[in-house]
This record gives C-alpha cells, structure tokens and sequence, in this order.
C-alpha cells in the first residue's frame, strides 16, 4: 500500500479526490473534488454521487480490501478504506461526525494511517453546538414572517439541509434555485424528503404574492441584492447566510449563522484520537499548519502536500 496523491492496493491505483490517475476516488460532489469527473476518468464513488453529478450510477467492483464508509457532509459523501499486509488505511474526505436533517454522521474508522481533511483541524476554528444554531435560525426567520427572506447557501448539501431545516423547525417550504431544485431531486430519490418550490414554477410565482423564503446562490445574496429584491417586491427583505465560516468572518448580511457540514476542531481531533491512527496525513486547507500541530502533540503527522520521495519511500518501506 502506498500514499501520496493515489493509494495502491491489490495492484490498483486510486487518486484520492483528485484526477491525477485514470481510477480515481470522488469522496462527494462538490466541486473541489469532482475534477475526475470532467476529466472522464473512471471513477470510484457512491451512487448518490454519481446522480447528483448527473451520470447513471456505475458498478464498480471493488476489491475486497477497499470499502466505502458514509462520510456525513452532504448526501452520497463516503470515507474509503482499505486493508493490505494487515495495515489498516483511511481517507476521510470532507467529512461531519453529527448527524444532519439529510444524512447520517460519519463513523470513526480504527485504522494505521488516516489521511483526514484539515480544513477545521485548527483550535480556534471550534463550531457553537449545532442545536443553538438551528435555534436561532428558527427564531430568525419566525421574527421575520412579515418579511422576504434569503439565505445564500450553495446549491449542493447546504441548500438541501436548509430546506429540511425550513420544513421541520418553521414550517416553510422555500423557494430554491432551478440548479438547486435539480440536486433536491437527486435527494428526494435517495428517500429524503423535500418541501420546496423551483425558482420560476408557478408555484414559486404564488408564493411571492407574500412573504416568502428563497435560498440563492451564496454569492448573490448581500444588502445590494437585498435592496433590489425590496424594491422589485415593495417588503422588507431580510439577508442571511449559513456556513460554519459564519463563525470566523464577517459577510454582508443581516445575519449569519454558523450552520457546518464540516468536522469542526474538536470532531476532527475526536477522529484523529478515535481511529487509533499511527500516521496521520493532512489533506485540503490548512494541512501544514495542522500538521505541524499535531506533532507537537506528539502525533506523527504531515502535510498532504509535503509528502516528498523519501517520505513515500519511507512510507513504502512500511511505515504503515
Ligand atoms: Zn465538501
């Protein structure tokens, strides 16, 4: 077995969520890690995402020491793991160990090597508990009922999660963008079920004979767009936005709430210390600084990108 950008295993050679080999491992849909599939790669991923990325789900037969475990995040996102030699592998992806109103939780993989996303795995990047947040989205938009209002979120797992959050804490079925709609369709097929409406159907157009509420594109929604949808409606408007970075920064709304699909640092380390892992390997953002912090713990640990020929012959020679 043999990590660097592809993990080799019962002579086949994955890429981990990136294309650089012709079989690649696609953890979920989002666009950071779907660069296999425009380059038509063959692709090993769950069928969910094959679906939302808008291909028929291929079967792929994998291995016997390769499996797919769910990863939380969004829908159809998967962990990958494989047994060789009697070590013990595991790549997270982008990953959440809480279960959200669309899909279930991460599970801790026991494992040797983990190769873990440490775009959260800093300590100051720690998420309140998620019940306050949903709590004060619910009161945020029940205050608001008089009002338009939009979140920006993007069109693939948060739109979905806002909606089921729409429909469960306030009642409300919102208005979704048409390439949103599209991906609750994708869900609604895998059993969770949405109440919403397509941006330009007529149902949309009834619902904004009132008050309504819309989720749009995150990069649409500020004042400006705000004040343009007030004035076209003639109602006040309000503007938020939900995303665990809402904790850590400012955006030009009327509200923010940190509402994450991400492991933040107290789940990543949770992960780290659970699977039992010898090795760990950082991957995505931040992976220097988190590695470097996690040696000081006394961890062994590096950078995705800082695995250079020695370490991969280290790693060949049994590190593992
Ligand atoms: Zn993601």
């Amino acid at each position: 077995m043999f990590i660097d950008n592809a993990l080799r295993v019962d002579g086949l050679e994955i890429s981990l969520d990136d294309a650089s080999g012709q079989l690649c491992f696609v953890s979920h849909a989002h666009s950071d890690h779907t660069e296999a599939f425009a380059k038509k790669r063959a692709i090993i991923a769950s069928e969910e995402t094959f679906c939302i990325m808008g291909q028929e789900p291929k079967s792929c037969s994998l291995p016997s020491a390769i499996r797919m475990a769910p990863a939380g995040h969004m829908l159809g996102a998967r962990q990958l793991y494989a047994e060789a030699d009697g070590e013990r592998f595991a790549y997270t992806g982008d990953f959440s160990l809480h279960d959200s109103y669309t899909c279930k939780g991460a599970k801790i993989i026991e494992c040797d090597t983990l190769m873990i996303d440490s775009t959260y795995a800093l300590p100051h990047l720690r998420l309140p508990p998620r019940s306050q947040t949903i709590d004060k989205i619910r009161k945020f938009v029940l205050q608001n009922d008089h009002c338009i209002i939009v979140f920006g979120a993007y069109a693939k797992g948060k739109t979905q999660e806002l909606v089921k959050l729409l429909n469960v804490e306030c009642g409300i079925a919102p208005i979704v963008s048409q390439p949103a709609a599209k991906v609750c369709q994708q869900y609604e097929r895998f059993g969770v079920r949405l109440d919403y409406e397509a941006a330009g159907s007529p149902e949309a157009e009834e619902l904004m004979r009132s008050s309504f509420v819309a989720i749009m594109p995150a990069r649409m929604v500020g004042f400006d767009f705000g004040q343009r949808l007030s004035e076209a409606f003639g109602r006040e408007v309000k503007t938020a936005v939900a995303t665990g970075w809402a904790n850590f920064m400012r955006f030009p709304v009327d509200a923010s709430f940190p509402l994450s699909d991400h492991a933040d640092f107290k789940d990543t380390m949770r992960y780290i210390y659970g699977s039992g892992a010898k090795k760990v390997i950082c991957a995505n953002a931040n992976q220097e600084e988190a590695a470097e912090r996690l040696r000081r713990l006394g961890i062994d640990a590096c950078a995705k990108s800082k695995l250079g020929k020695r370490q991969k012959q280290a790693i060949l020679a049994g590190c593992f």
